[in-house]
């Protein structure tokens, strides 16, 4: 057995080692165990020769919390964004949900706070503006996650929307950071329930969603309420002409920071596209769950109402579904995608809404019931399988009507995918 501790050495019936970040005690001696040391340590030269995270000056809290996450290795933009945003620097990432960009800012945000938490009651010192509800929701309790082990509490928020003010106005006693889509903001702003004069770091994430979802006056409302001198980090899907409007008016001198990981998530993707009629959805979604026996799998339809739909069929089928979209209320939302997250829920029917809302680590299916309308969409629902650098299986049901515009989202994406005929299956085998 190996245990791993924050400590010094690598201990094996090689000898003794030093290593300078982790302890390994090998209470068992056989082969595998040898082999299990030699690539371990292996692995950790190559991560030390590669930046670990210790590199960066983060907190022993910090690195005690990443190491019990088995974050062992900074992703590329956590490499480049960490020590800029701990330098102060304004940040540009052009980086999508999966690239690791939430804890690229979280931590050096918490590195920075330490010693500096702010004294005024209801002036945040932190201020992250997001499109939408879960993403504030997973942002702060990353926020929450990384903090956990500081030796300064540091109090964080979400605020968003469509649940009562009440409560939020009562959680800013007190608050650092706040997590806020745009609109709840500037509520909580003209009820005095808190004040951005003190904010020093802003950061925009999702920003192009943001702009896409029509939060632009509000944005620049936001913007005007800042303090001029304050460190702006700006994280983006893609580069509009309407976010170069943004970046223009917020950063100074920024850190132009560019991953492009859904190219590497995709390829962690095993992608294939049944062709099958309208009227033959419902049996081959129940007959795939079935006979792949999938734990756990995320559909996405192209309607509320087929949310619904879906979802109450495979109920009356025997399979635990649930349907969220924009119709369903905040608290069934969260506490679906809570059943999700923790594998209560067998499967999630969802629509593009929510597609990047969505972070699960070892989601392991992805189905399109129905066809997004655009490439980026697609990518998007499929990225939601192969993070974290785990394989996923991306199914996607085409009709005849669908398969001109299936080659089209093949030919964007630059791959093709493996076709399936259903009429060729035994979809009754699993009704
Ligand atoms: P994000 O792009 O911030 O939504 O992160 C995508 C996923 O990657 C999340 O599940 C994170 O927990 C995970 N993650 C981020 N950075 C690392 C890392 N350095 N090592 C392992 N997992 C990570």
């Amino acid at each position: 057995m190996i245990f791993l501790s924050k400590s010094a050495q690598v201990i094996s019936s090689l000898g003794v080692f030093l290593m300078p970040e982790i302890e390994f005690k090998i209470s068992k001696f056989n082969f595998s165990t040898l082999q299990k040391i030699f690539q371990v340590s292996l692995s950790l030269k190559l991560i030390q020769n590669n930046m670990p995270f210790s590199s960066f000056g983060l907190s022993p809290a910090l690195l005690k919390v990443l190491a019990d996450q088995n974050y062992i290795q900074p992703y590329p933009i956590q490499k480049e964004a960490i020590p800029a945003i701990l330098n102060r620097k304004d940040v540009l990432g052009i980086a999508q949900t999966g690239s690791g960009k939430t804890a690229s800012y979280v931590l050096p945000i918490l590195s920075n706070l330490q010693g500096n938490p702010g004294t005024k009651n209801r002036h945040a010192k932190v201020l992250v503006l997001v499109p939408t509800r879960e993403l504030a929701v997973q942002v702060r309790d990353v926020f929450i996650l990384f903090g956990s082990e500081l030796p300064e509490r540091i109090k964080t928020l979400a605020v968003f929307g469509g649940v009562s003010i009440n409560p939020q106005m009562i959680g800013l006693q007190g608050v650092q950071i706040l997590v806020a889509t745009p609109g709840r903001l500037l509520e909580l702003v003209d009820s005095k329930s808190v004040h951005l004069s003190e904010i020093d770091t802003l950061v925009l994430d999702e920003a192009d969603k943001m702009l896409s979802l029509g939060f632009q006056e509000e944005m620049k409302r936001i913007f005007s309420l800042l303090p001029e001198k304050r460190q702006n980090l700006l994280f983006s899907a893609t580069l509009s002409d309407k976010l170069s409007g943004i970046n223009q008016i917020i950063l100074h001198k920024p850190v132009v920071i560019k991953t492009e990981p859904e190219k590497e998530n995709i390829d962690l993707i095993e992608q294939t596209g049944y062709l099958v009629t309208l009227e033959k959805k419902g049996p081959l979604l129940r007959y795939l769950i079935k006979k792949e026996e999938m734990k756990q799998v995320l559909i996405f339809t192209s309607s509320t109402f087929q949310a619904d739909n879906v979802a109450d069929k495979l109920c009356k089928n025997g399979i635990d579904a649930i349907a969220i979209h924009s119709k369903k209320s905040q608290g069934a939302r969260t506490e679906a995608l809570r059943e999700f997250k923790t594998g209560e829920l067998r499967v999630l029917v969802t629509t593009d809404l929510l597609a990047r809302g969505i972070d699960i680590e070892f989601l392991p299916y992805v189905i399109n019931y129905e066809l997004p309308r655009s490439p980026k969409d697609y990518i998007h629902r499929i990225g939601r399988t192969g993070r974290a650098e785990n394989p996923g299986e991306a199914i996607s049901f085409v009709t005849p009507e669908d398969q001109h515009h299936f080659r089209i989202i093949q030919k964007k994406m630059g791959k093709w995918i493996t076709m399936v005929d259903s009429a060729n299956l035994d979809i009754m085998k699993h009704p």
